[in-house]
């Protein structure tokens, strides 16, 4: 879940939440159209009833976008991917979706589905408009807006710059074109900064043309685009580099370990102190029998250190979560992050062979950001299917 937001539902294994930046753009709408569409589109209804619209139609909108939201959610987990959570804000929603599509094809379907659904939702309250005989009453009137609302939705999404959905179905194109995904979102990212200067530019011209509330909205899209678009592209040109890496290549082949027998006090002094690590495999020999952290150690008494072997507090090995050098580096990544961890034992045939943490991931990603490198051979996986 994104921070200043609060959660409302729990959707299948997917939690919903509005940022507090919504709750303040839902009174907006509910006033602007209590005070503002409605009396003039459909004439001749009490104030109350006007409020009443306006509320209920503010409601229906954030229900449309949550709508909007679970489609590209339940498509995201139909391809394989993690969903953990939907955030409602300021200009709609965003799912929080956990790793990059696996092909072109996937996110062509994964981003494309919202402003489909969106479509397909103003379409069929249209048609509830016109069987409710098209006219201007308080409920017409709520399906008439809520049904050009929803396709304005879909319009506004398929714009071709990244982080909206158009930007998605443009990189998903250029992917199943080009088969590099890193050439995809570079396209993407560069249309999107396109796109969100065009918007400043309109918002300018609106702003020197009198319509000024108009323009600075224009403004306001416009910024929170280009920060959107640096923002999914760098995190993205992130996951890009970690494709096809696995996890011998970032590891550290020579960690810190520690024997069994050793004591709490020889394991805290020689080990943790000295060389202010938090986390040491285990090993007898060359073997993986456990793991021992600040945790455990912190759990016994001082005085109690000298006389404490190290194999009485450990984790032991069959607790441990342990990849293969060979494992992809996103998937030990995921491992990390689900379970909470900060190190990863890597191991073959029950050797240790080295140890992969956060840190070492982080590093990895700066030094490649730094160079500006381009990704090496192998890497542009995930070709188009
Ligand atoms: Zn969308």
């Amino acid at each position: 879940m994104l921070g200043n937001s609060i959660r409302i539902a729990r959707i299948g294994d997917i939690d919903v939440g509005v940022h507090y930046s919504w709750i303040l753009v839902f009174l907006l709408v509910a006033w602007s159209l209590a005070v503002g569409l409605f009396p003039s589109q459909f004439p001749g209804i009490s104030i109350g009833i006007y409020w009443i619209m306006g509320f209920g139609a503010s409601l229906l909108l954030f229900v449309s976008v949550l709508i909007h939201e679970l489609a590209h959610s339940f498509t995201a987990e139909a391809r394989g991917l993690r969903v953990s959570s939907i955030t409602l804000f300021i200009f709609g929603g965003v799912s929080n979706i956990s790793g990059e599509p696996r092909s072109a094809r996937d996110e062509l379907l994964i981003s494309a589905v919202g402003p489909a659904s969106s479509l397909v939702l103003g379409g069929l309250l249209y048609v509830l408009w016109l069987a409710l005989g098209a006219g201007g009453g308080p409920v017409e009137g709520v399906v008439l807006y809520l049904a050009s609302i929803n396709i304005l939705l879909a319009l506004f999404n398929l714009i071709p710059g990244f982080p909206l959905d158009g930007g998605r179905v443009l990189r998903a194109i250029v992917w199943w074109v080009s088969g590099s995904i890193s050439t995809a979102t570079r396209v993407a990212v560069a249309s999107g900064s396109v796109v969100a200067f065009l918007f400043v530019l309109g918002g300018l011209f609106l702003l020197f043309n009198g319509a000024f509330i108009s323009g600075v909205w224009l403004i306001l899209i416009g910024w929170f685009l280009r920060t959107a678009a640096d923002a999914t592209g760098r995190e993205s040109q992130a996951t890009n580099w970690l494709r096809g890496v696995t996890v011998g290549r970032v590891m550290n082949p020579r960690p810190a370990t520690v024997d069994p027998e050793e004591s709490l006090a020889q394991l805290v002094h020689e080990h943790i102190l000295r060389r202010s690590v938090r986390a040491l495999p285990v090993v007898e020999g060359e073997r993986l029998v456990g793991m021992v952290t600040l945790n455990e150690v912190r759990d016994i008494p001082k005085e109690q250190w000298e006389t404490t072997p190290v194999r009485t507090v450990m984790m032991r090995v069959d607790d441990l979560r342990t990849v293969p050098p060979q494992q992809d580096l996103t998937t030990a990544l995921r491992l990390l992050a689900e379970h909470d961890i900060n190190q990863l034992p890597v191991v073959e045939d029950g050797r240790l062979v080295g140890l992969l943490s956060r840190s070492n991931v982080i590093r990895y990603i700066e030094v490649r950001e730094e160079l500006g490198a381009p990704p090496e051979e192998g890497e542009e996986g995930g070709r188009a299917a």
